[in-house]
């Protein structure tokens, strides 16, 4: 054994103390850390013949990059949707990497990492409410898991046609139905070789609704004259939380062959609170649901999962078998996620799922959308009730869409890249009913109204500050 390595090995409990400790001191900072930096291109340096050691590697890290890590976890990083990691979530994923268990079949042999998330699909099928008809796994990410159920919705979509397009290939052009799908849909369309110009656009209820115009639906429906077709759904658009109406769609099931797609990779929890699971109401008929983990369940990078109906097991098994490695056994007989989704070799992403479900439960869950979606409620109230701010859209649920009264593009911007610049709050820019806005999702579990009330602050002060400059 090199000798390094070898002194690693020694010294591995006080290497990985040491680490956690530094990680732990990034977590006491963390409601103090900035939440953007001024990214100087730090230099870089060429890969040694002899290696320093994890001690050395350590410091060299803390030299050059510690102070450039951002409160992405943090309680006012409101960009895109990004959620953070509660105690439990990082335990799991502690010991996820620790035990750094390839996570595949559930049938005996191996090991029992598979069969734990199993166990955690179930745990979140009851989280939100769904029935039992479900079966899922974990991916990396919404992107993925989008991929994963219209890859199925492919070969759903190919049966009815004739063809096994897992075997050979798309032979005739599929039907995509979407009102606002996320850019991960058109790109999950894209590299499913179905294209991303398949989706025929469908109006949403009017200029600042993103949900689907049902009579449209329907309209452009019976224009397919029968033909199958993929809907995806939108449970929560990310620039006004908008949700297609889910229990028209499922009686439109009852008419019509299609595949129903929901992309809710965040808004589907809505379904865990009693006072907005109605957005939700009618989409256990689905016959696909994504959801994030590394959104709202607060669970570390990379986390989502995928519901498909049971009904489609072999469909899934179809598209995602590696059908030309007979080691890998009968798919069939052997339920291995390795011929369920897109990856072969995969980490024990369940773990740090199943720590915090264990650990907080469904009320724990419902604490923290309620309280986020308050807040939220509260940041809007604030936007509403400004003269220098005004909404883009009514704030539905978790996420504020907003503007400067009477801003231009160019203000917008320049108070965004101040906003942020500050490093407090970081927020992302969007474009809604044809102006230029910003978005603030919330959904870390350590936000509180102090946080709410510090933006606030900010975003006055920031206003002030271009003011007296155009001055
Ligand atoms: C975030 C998001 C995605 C993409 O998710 P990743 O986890 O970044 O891959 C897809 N759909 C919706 C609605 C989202 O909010």
């Amino acid at each position: 054994m090199n000798p390094i390595l070898k002194e690693d090995l020694q010294t591995i409990n006080k290497l990985l103390s040491d680490t956690l400790v530094q990680g732990l001191t990034y977590l006491s900072k963390l409601d103090e850390t900035p939440t953007s930096v001024d990214l100087i291109s730090p230099t870089e340096k060429n890969l040694s013949s002899v290696g320093v050691g994890g001690q050395e590697a350590l410091k060299e890290f803390i030299d050059r990059f510690e102070s450039l890590m951002v409160a992405s976890s943090g309680p006012r990083y409101w960009g895109f949707v990004t959620g953070g990691s509660t105690p439990a979530a990082l335990m799991g994923d502690l010991l996820a990497t620790i035990y750094d268990q390839n996570t595949q079949t559930t049938k005996g042999h191996g090991d029992v990492s598979a069969i734990v998330e199993f166990e955690t699909i179930r745990l979140l099928l009851e989280l939100f409410g769904l029935p039992d008809d479900f079966m899922g796994g974990f991916v990396t990410g919404a992107t993925m898991s989008n991929f994963t159920c219209l890859g199925a919705a492919r070969q759903w979509v190919g049966k009815r046609q004739g063809y096994d397009i897992a075997r050979s290939g798309l032979t005739e052009p599929i039907h995509i139905l979407s009102a606002v799908p996320h850019s991960s849909s058109i790109k999950a369309l894209s590299m499913l070789g179905i294209g991303s110009r398949q989706v025929t656009k469908i109006p949403t209820l009017g200029p600042t609704r993103e949900a689907i115009d049902m009579s449209q639906l329907e309209e452009a429906i019976l224009r397919l004259n029968g033909e199958p077709f993929i809907l995806i759904s939108s449970g929560g658009t990310v620039n006004t939380v908008d949700f297609d109406d889910m229990k028209a769609i499922s009686a439109l099931k009852e008419k019509h062959h299609f595949w129903w797609h929901i992309d809710a990779a965040f808004g589907g929890f809505a379904a865990i609170s009693p006072k907005y699971k109605h957005l939700l109401e009618g989409w256990e008929r689905a016959d696909s649901i994504t959801i994030d983990g590394h959104k709202w369940l607060n669970v570390p990078y990379e986390s989502a999962f995928f519901f498909t109906r049971k009904e489609h097991t072999l469909l899934q098994i179809e598209t995602f078998q590696n059908s030309n490695a007979p080691y890998l056994g009968d798919p069939n007989e052997n339920f291995n996620y390795l011929n369920f989704l897109p990856e072969n070799s995969r980490r024990f992403k369940a773990l740090a799922a199943w720590f915090t479900l264990k650990a907080y439960g469904k009320d724990g869950y419902r604490e923290i959308v309620e309280r986020t979606v308050n807040l939220a409620q509260e940041l809007g109230q604030f936007i509403t009730d400004s003269a220098a701010f005004e909404l883009l859209a009514p704030t539905r649920l978790n996420t504020v869409c907003f503007t400067l009264t009477n801003g231009s593009e160019k203000d917008v911007n320049a108070f965004l890249s101040q906003l942020n610049d500050r490093g407090k709050v970081f927020m992302t820019p969007t474009f809604f009913n044809g102006r230029a806005g910003i978005r603030a999702a919330l959904v870390n579990w350590r936000t509180t109204t102090e946080d709410v009330q510090i933006v606030k602050e900010e975003m006055n002060q920031v206003v002030q500050n271009l003011q007296s400059t155009v001055r």
